[in-house]
């Protein structure tokens, strides 16, 4: 039976280890290498949103270009020449009649000194247009007497080369303290001769570009099927601002304010215009630091599984050798006690052996002690085999009707006398109408008995004990108390569990198994009972067994 004991008491300690800490610690361990591939694979996505962003950003400014070129194409044909006289005004007129999209067109001859430029005719009554246009007329006068050779020059060289003969400028104004982008087209117009300066200039207007140019742009490159867009369910905007200022100009109506993840300055057609992108709602930091937080978190808890796996292995670890210490403690206590009793009796049974005592009550006195002393016996051998046929769940209880009042008075008559020797004075109080219970009479007299003999052996100089037996709240109480040693708060529960002894250097001078009090309670609680305890120290103790009268809550518990 020992054998199997210390098996699953092994095994059980094995068990809590490896689901304690050998679990746990695993699971650290997968989740840590998981943790390092997610995050160099997090790292090399971070890389990849924002190469795939300067990809599309590359992308719209050569979209951008494409539909520029698109659009200046069939403005070179229907240009006038210098030569048109007073022609040129209309077909300026009507140039601009064509394409909407332009807010100025003109016509300059360094040869004549001749510029010739008509503004929007659709726009002639919006004032604010009209004076914002010939603002940037004013400032192409005063540029193209300086600039036109050299820029004439450069044109003739592209054509040479076989590249588009026309080339942009453009860049940022403010506007009623608003930035506004100006953007001009300039070529030699058709039929003008090698030697000669002359420059056809077309200018974008900006409502055109802001309204309907880039929207339509930013549209295209979203909804195109790029490699941002396979990312995720994140969903990529865009927005156009000027440099040093992050207002934007031109945004997709998802646009969510917040700072771009990546920009591109365009160097090409639309010098200057600033594209941006980001995620709606987040940011590539934010993707990246809710990761690491769910990578915390869950850290955490496997670490705080670990530490508590740890506590409940010291915790069980330390039960086991505490229980080991008080099982050897226990061993000594019990040949002691065993030991005593056994001198005495072979001690006093020898001197009767001899007859050299003369006087009956010296005879009297003998055979008393030799019975005492073998009733102390026979109740400490009783509790050593009740502990263990609880310990191997074989100890059965033989529940009868009974009259308590009956079972404690005769219980206490048999050891009225061994108290009244001792000294102490004794109070029985039993009252008169306790209704049978039903109770095991053995185990019910055995816990009457292993509380008195505590009172008795915790007692020094105030030496009462009394015993009472009351009904209360649907229970019957058995109250042992006594005016002795006491037991400290932080003690009063241990002293139930099997092998406890108190820490007080006096009880260990005091024989004892550590047995007797967890008997009584589970005696009690197969009653379906408690057994509690009240006790100051220097000052005494109370036990109380309460018995429910109700036998329904004892099968319940005892079975339980
Ligand atoms: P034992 O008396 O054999 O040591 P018990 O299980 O009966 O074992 O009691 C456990 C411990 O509780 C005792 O060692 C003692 O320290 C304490 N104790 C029990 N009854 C009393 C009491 N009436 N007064 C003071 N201490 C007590």
């Amino acid at each position: 039976m020992s054998k199997k004991w210390r098996l699953t008491d092994r095994t059980r300690t094995l068990l809590t280890l490896e689901l304690a800490i050998v679990l746990p610690a695993a699971a650290l361990m997968g989740f840590s290498i998981w943790n390092l591939k997610q995050i160099q694979r997090d790292k090399a996505v971070e890389a990849a949103i924002q190469r795939d962003f300067q990809y599309v950003l590359k992308i719209a400014e050569k979209k951008s270009w494409h539909q520029a070129n698109d659009l200046i194409t069939p403005v070179l044909k229907e240009f006038p020449s210098p030569d048109d006289g007073p022609q040129i005004k209309g077909k300026l007129d009507r140039i601009l009649l064509e394409h909407p999209e332009y807010a100025y067109a003109a016509l300059y001859d360094k040869t004549n000194n001749l510029l010739v430029s008509r503004m929007q005719p659709g726009r002639d009554q919006d004032q604010a247009f009209c004076g914002f246009t010939q603002e940037d007329i004013n400032m192409l006068a005063s540029w193209l007497p300086s600039e036109a050779s050299t820029t004439v020059k450069r044109l003739r060289k592209m054509k040479e080369k076989e590249e588009e003969p026309w080339g942009f400028y453009g860049g940022w104004t403010l506007h009623a303290n608003q930035h506004a982008y100006w953007n001009v087209a300039y070529f030699i117009p058709a039929g003008v001769s090698p030697d000669r300066v002359a420059l056809g200039i077309v200018a974008f207007d900006e409502d055109y570009l802001r309204k309907t140019f880039f929207p339509a742009i930013v549209k295209d490159v979203l909804s195109s099927k790029s490699t941002v867009l396979r990312a995720d369910a994140n969903l990529p905007v865009m927005m156009i601002h000027a440099p040093r200022d992050s207002t934007p100009w031109v945004a997709t109506a998802d646009w969510d304010g917040g700072s771009p993840e990546e920009e591109l300055r365009f160097s090409d057609v639309f010098q200057d215009l600033i594209f941006a992108m980001k995620y709606r709602g987040t940011t590539i930091a934010d993707i990246g630091s809710r990761f690491l937080r769910y990578n915390y978190i869950v850290l955490g808890a496997l670490s705080a599984l670990m530490v508590g796996g740890i506590w409940l292995t010291y915790r069980n670890v330390s039960k086991e050798m505490n229980l080991a210490r008080l099982k050897s403690d226990f061993v000594a206590n019990v040949s002691h006690e065993l030991r005593t009793p056994l001198a005495l009796i072979r001690l006093y049974a020898e001197t009767l052996e001899l007859g050299r005592l003369t006087a009956k009550e010296k005879y009297q006195e003998y055979f008393r002690i030799i019975r005492e002393e073998s009733e102390r016996l026979t109740a400490l051998i009783n509790n050593i085999l009740d502990f263990s046929r609880i310990e191997a769940g074989r100890k059965e209880y033989e529940f009868k009707e009974t009259n308590l009042a009956d079972l404690v008075r005769s219980t206490l008559d048999s050891y009225r006398f061994q108290i009244e020797q001792n000294g102490f004075s004794f109070e029985e109080n039993i009252c008169s109408d306790i209704p049978p219970v039903t109770v095991d009479r053995e185990a019910i007299a055995r816990s009457l008995l292993n509380l008195v003999n505590n009172a008795l052996k915790y007692s020094k100089d105030q030496k009462y004990i009394g015993v009472s037996l009351y009904r209360a709240n649907g229970h019957v109480n058995l109250e042992v108390q006594d005016h002795g040693i006491g037991i400290s708060p932080n003690e009063q529960e241990k002293i139930f569990e099997k092998f406890y002894r108190c820490g007080d250097p006096l009880v260990h001078n005091i024989k004892g198994s550590g047995l007797g009090l967890s008997l009584v309670r589970h005696i009690a609680r197969a009653h379906g009972g408690e057994v509690l305890v009240e006790s100051t120290p220097e000052k005494g103790s109370k036990f109380t067994i309460a018995l429910p009268l109700d036998p329904a809550l004892r099968t319940a518990q005892a079975a339980a």
